[in-house]
């Protein structure tokens, strides 16, 4: 497997294009993937396609809609399920999604072994953790063991924003030179909205209380 290379799991969101560019930073070749998974929004998949384009990286979509008719219930894949603002305190929010980021990451190793590709970005963070119990540390590094048992191989998971906020998050796009495409071109909002979005569904909250968090440390 080809240490320099990498593949990026991208959703065309602020954490998965921040990932696409320290990508860029960090290795050689770096290619992208993104997943029609069933979500309302498939604008995403097409904002993901440009994203690649611009950052000149070879990109790819894979449909797995199946994923949203295994279950019921995700406000993010089912329009008569208006979605939840908060975390509820005894469940997981109703816009997870269940085993999605299990299915990306697995699908993702099959393609990068595949292209001789032998690290796997992803952009899950725990400190932002929405209750969501595949964007954990602990999860990303039992899925990295059983892959590689799996498939007999080495790859190497790569979570740059896991244990980062959203303020780090947007400092570190600064850093890379991509604040504008971020803020711009990337689309968070669980309503469909590119950039500063609806501004008031859970997605566009986090997003701005960060940016606006990362901003006044910059200019104070
Ligand atoms: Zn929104």
């Amino acid at each position: 497997m080809n240490r320099n290379k990498a593949l990026v799991v991208l959703s065309g969101g602020q954490d998965s294009t921040t990932c696409l560019y320290w990508a860029k930073k960090h290795f050689e070749e770096v290619y992208a993937i993104s997943f029609k998974y069933g979500q309302k929004h498939e604008l995403e998949v097409e904002l993901a396609r440009r994203i690649a384009s611009k950052a000149g990286v070879p990109f790819e979509v894979k449909n797995v809609s199946f994923i949203s008719e295994l279950s019921t219930g995700c406000s993010l894949t089912d329009n008569s399920i208006p979605m939840d603002s908060d975390k509820p305190a005894d469940s997981v929010p109703n816009t997870f999604v269940p085993g999605r980021n299990m299915f990306f990451l697995s699908i993702a190793a099959v393609y990068a072994r595949e292209h001789d590709i032998m690290n796997i970005v992803t952009g899950v963070s725990q400190t932002d953790f929405s209750g969501y119990p595949d964007c954990r540390d602990s999860f990303i590094r039992s899925l990295n063991v059983t892959l590689n048992l799996a498939m007999d191989e080495q790859f190497v998971i790569h979570t740059p924003l896991m244990w980062i906020d959203k303020a780090e998050t947007w400092k570190m796009a600064d850093e890379l030179g991509i604040f504008d495409i971020i803020r711009h071109e990337t689309l968070t909002c669980y309503n469909g909205i590119p950039g500063d979005g609806c501004g008031h569904c859970p997605a566009c909250k986090l997003r701005r209380h960060g940016l606006e968090e990362y901003l006044k440390q910059k200019y104070k």
